[in-house]
């Protein structure tokens, strides 16, 4: 109880998982469903210029995870905050109450993909990725066991029923001593 440290005002949800399984779209539910705040660190990164340029080759932007910690750090000790990136190393242990690791069927994902334009090595390594489970293992690597959760996300009804079922875990949450 009082220990010095002001109580969060929510829980800290990492929703991480290979691009396409579902992330902000789950994310942005349950934000609206809980009133917890999303933030998208590839939009973040964008908007802040938290980046060290542009990678060609992953056609992506090359992120800088200290200025991304930095930039966070003061939302994150406010709590309830839902993090939607698909990483989870280097954050912070502490930041986080629960770590959602989404995982889609390969072939559903493949199509997934395929329709938002990646081809490929580009989508070829992220449907490797989801096949070797790289984010259950970056996650179960980073985070203690019992507060990573993963979640199959290849149908509309998995994502009304992780919303559901997160939003009832918010719910429960009440701040640790
Ligand atoms: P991410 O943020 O992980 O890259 P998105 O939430 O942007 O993934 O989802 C990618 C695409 O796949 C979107 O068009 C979304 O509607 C669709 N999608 C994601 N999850 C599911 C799901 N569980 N069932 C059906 N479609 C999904
Ligand atoms: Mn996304």
């Amino acid at each position: 109880a009082q220990n010095g440290s002001v109580r969060k005002r929510g829980p800290n949800i990492l929703v991480t998982g290979t691009p396409g399984t579902g992330k902000t779209t789950t994310s942005s539910a349950l934000a609206e469903a809980t009133q917890l705040r999303h933030i998208i660190i590839g939009d973040l990164v964008k908007e802040k210029n938290l980046h060290d340029g542009w990678d060609d080759e992953l056609d992506c932007y090359i992120i800088n995870e200290d200025l991304v910690c930095d930039e966070l750090e003061d939302l994150m000790e406010e709590g309830g905050n839902i993090v939607d990136y698909h990483g989870c190393d280097f954050f912070p242990e502490r930041w986080f109450d629960r770590v959602v690791v989404l995982q889609t069927d390969n072939t559903v994902l493949y199509d997934r993909l395929s329709r938002r334009g990646y081809t490929g090595s580009k989508l070829s390594n992220n449907i490797e990725c989801e096949i070797f489970q790289v984010l259950l293992q970056e996650a179960k690597e980073s985070y203690p066991e019992d507060i990573v959760v993963a979640l199959k996300s290849d149908t509309i009804e998995d994502i009304s029923r992780n919303v559901a079922s997160l939003t009832d875990w918010v719910g429960s949450w009440h701040p640790a001593s």
